[in-house]
């Protein structure tokens, strides 16, 4: 049953209620939406979602003028429906690529996680991730003192990774890097890499906390409020003058969603992996050896359409000598989710699945030898998808191709 009786529209913008008056019914984005190809649910596609919206609102703030249209209250069926879709979209922003009235969905699909959060029409799932996140710091629910653990199997770590004072730069980790095993080699090739080109980096060790992207997605971005103020006074503290990501959500969380948060800059410059790469390359201070393979890319959502950064993973590619690059079907602004965003693996994990293998697939039809990508989330999606439906393709992060070359 819904907590509040009217559709509260200050989860709105009023660019976004303009917005999906502007919606004029194309359907462009229906068959453009990897999740509803997989699923088939109509309340996933976007064109559903701003219709449903909608007439909630309608029915809920124009009484008998919705009446005379044909504007009926949702049932509580319909508002489960609805719930179900909405938390079944990975949030990877295609959508908004095509839309001819460029609406800007992915946001617009946080405010509808929000509304739907007021109303305690979520899934129970987003509860548990609450509940983890502002208890741990953490998704995974790991005592956080932990989030080095992945140092312990490397031959040689480089020195003064844990919070060492007056470093130029930190290394915002991220949950996923710091907590699962499967991909454990990213932070163990980014630092390696940090290492050898001579950079002064450290981490926040155990005194980073989750950077609330997760709980901001589910709809539930005020309980991550703590969490990042924590984590923008602890890097102000060590006085680093960059912050480097190799997550592209974490990324996004610090750039966008941290200064809207405080109202004011950061005080520190906040670069991507494969920025920071890509420079470092340049530069000269990392020095690479021919690689003799064929790769694909796969843009992760948060880093190419959330962010727009297209050109640094693919500058690094075309330094790699002897690497040749094939670009996939679906690429940059058009490049289809791996199934990994949106927390959908929490609340739907088979339609997760299912975007992920169709995301496979096309990497495998390219003939590559490799599929690399630049986010560690991504990583984990695309081989689980790999290994569940026997795709001999391996997948590697920008910074594991990286230290082939340089080995
Ligand atoms: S953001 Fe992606 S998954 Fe969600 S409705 Fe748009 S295209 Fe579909
Ligand atoms: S593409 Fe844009 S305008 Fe067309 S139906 Fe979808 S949301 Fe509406």
């Amino acid at each position: 049953m819904a907590k509040n009786d009217r559709v509260d529209l200050s989860h709105f913008t009023l660019r976004q209620i303009i917005e999906m008056e502007a919606c004029t019914r194309c359907g462009e984005c229906i068959e453009t939406c990897p999740t509803f190809a997989e699923a088939r649910n109509e309340e996933i596609h976007p064109l559903q979602k701003i219709n449903r919206t909608k007439s909630f609102w309608k029915a809920d703030h124009l009484g008998l003028l919705a009446r005379l249209f044909g504007i009926k209250p949702a049932t509580d069926e319909i508002w489960q429906d609805f719930s179900k879709g909405v938390y079944q979209c990975t949030l990877c922003g295609r959508c908004h690529v095509v839309c001819p009235v460029q609406i800007d969905t992915r946001p617009l699909w946080i405010s509808l996680r929000e509304m739907l959060v007021d109303r305690e029409l979520h899934p129970e799932t987003m509860n548990r991730l609450r509940d983890t996140v502002t208890t741990n710091f953490n998704i995974s629910g790991d005592p956080n003192e932990n989030r080095l653990g992945w140092m312990a199997n490397m031959a040689t770590p480089p020195e003064g990774l844990d919070r060492r004072e007056n470093a130029e730069v930190v290394y915002f980790v991220g949950c996923v890097a710091a907590f699962y095993p499967m991909v454990y080699s990213v932070p163990q090739s980014f630092t390696t890499l940090m290492d050898r080109a001579g950079i002064d980096f450290t981490t926040m060790g155990g005194e980073e906390s989750c950077c609330g992207f997760p709980l901001i997605i589910a709809g539930m971005g005020k309980d991550a409020h703590n969490l990042m103020r924590h984590n923008i006074d602890a890097v102000r503290a060590t006085g680093a003058k960059r912050l480097v990501a190799a997550c592209p959500s974490c990324y996004h969380t610090w750039t966008d969603e941290y200064p809207r948060l405080i109202g004011e800059p950061l005080g520190f410059e906040v670069v991507h992996e494969t920025e920071f790469l890509a420079d470092l390359i340049e530069s000269g201070a990392l020095n690479l050896k021919p690689v003799d393979k064929t790769v694909t890319y796969h843009d992760p959502c948060d880093l190419g359409r959330t962010s727009g950064i297209y050109k640094a993973p693919r500058r690094i590619l075309e330094a790699i000598p002897g690497l040749t690059f094939v670009e996939m079907k679906d690429n940059r602004e058009q490049a289809l989710c791996c199934g990994g965003g949106g927390d959908v693996e929490m609340a739907d994990a088979e339609v997760a699945k299912a975007v992920g293998r169709t995301r496979m697939l096309q990497a495998q039809e390219t003939g590559a030898d490799l599929i690399i990508t630049a986010c560690q989330q991504c990583k984990r999606t695309l081989l689980g998808a790999a290994r569940a439906n026997k795709i001999r393709m391996r997948t590697l992060d920008i910074s594991e191709l990286l230290m082939e070359a340089i080995e």
